[in-house]
């Protein structure tokens, strides 16, 4: 049993057929799939999309950094709205982005800062994405309090020598297919360094699928193959590395394995 703690299923890349993109996610032993909101819009279909397929997929919501400049009082109120059904599990995908920049970064951190405070109002774990911004994240990780557990850094990139940083304030560290990729050295040393216990895996679907299908369409199915090979880079079976990673999600948003 496998989790995709990480899956865009409301990009319209899955519009056309969804119904066997879950299929085969089931049918390749995936257990959950966490689907986060990127924006308004967006953090409504993922709890649509998860109404629709209420054993399989998990909703989070959030305003990604890409779109932190579409932030209003109007926008807090409608996320504080989806927050607020009890199948929302974390306030995601939230963070910063430095390396694109499609919000001015003030705002960036404004905004990431707000969700913060929803996810300790509503007691759920943050879904954070990262990049190119780590001294302005680990200020606000110090200055505002956070949700226990805090939450996962997605589809991490920041290298091995933040991996201390993240795991000592208790978060969990989620890798995508990107760790089978031939030159990921600096990643697969940052996996190497997280514990059996924080670890999760994710697809970020429909992007960054793993080989053989770097380039394509990424699906929750190919969380597999990401699973497998983490399993490798930590020596241990396919099944440990699936139940420790499936326990870990689990333990992150405060649900009993059924
Ligand atoms: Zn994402």
């Amino acid at each position: 049993m496998l989790c995709d703690s990480h899956a865009h299923l409301d990009d319209e890349a899955f519009s056309y057929d969804l119904d066997s993109v879950v299929g085969r996610a089931q049918e390749s032993g995936l257990k959950y799939i966490v689907c986060p909101g990127t924006d308004i819009k967006s953090s409504k279909r993922c709890l649509e999309i998860a109404l629709q397929y209420p054993d399989v997929i998990i909703p989070a919501a959030g305003v990604h950094p890409h779109e932190a400049k579409s932030w209003n009082e109007k926008a807090e109120a409608a996320l504080e709205d989806i927050i607020s059904s009890c199948r929302v599990k974390a306030i995601g995908e939230i963070g910063l982005d430095y390396h694109y920049d499609f919000s001015p970064r003030n705002v960036q951190m404004e905004v990431f800062r707000r969700q913060i405070r929803l996810a300790v109002k509503y007691r759920l774990p943050l879904i954070c994405h990262l990049r190119e911004a780590e001294s302005d994240f680990i200020k606000i990780l110090s200055e505002e309090a956070l949700p226990s557990p805090p939450g996962v850094i997605h589809c991490y990139s920041s290298g091995p020598d933040y991996v201390d940083e993240f795991l000592s304030r208790g978060f969990y560290i989620g890798f995508t297919g990107v760790i089978t990729f031939k030159k990921a050295d600096r990643v697969k040393q940052a996996l190497g360094k997280v514990p059996l216990d924080r670890l999760l895996i994710e697809t970020d679907s429909p992007y960054m699928a793993p080989v053989p299908y770097r380039g394509k369409r990424c699906e929750p199915a190919h969380a597999v193959l990401t699973a497998r090979a983490a399993a490798d880079i930590k020596g241990i079976s396919y099944d440990e590395l699936a139940a420790h990673t499936t326990a870990n999600l689990l333990e992150m948003l405060k649900m009993e394995q059924q």
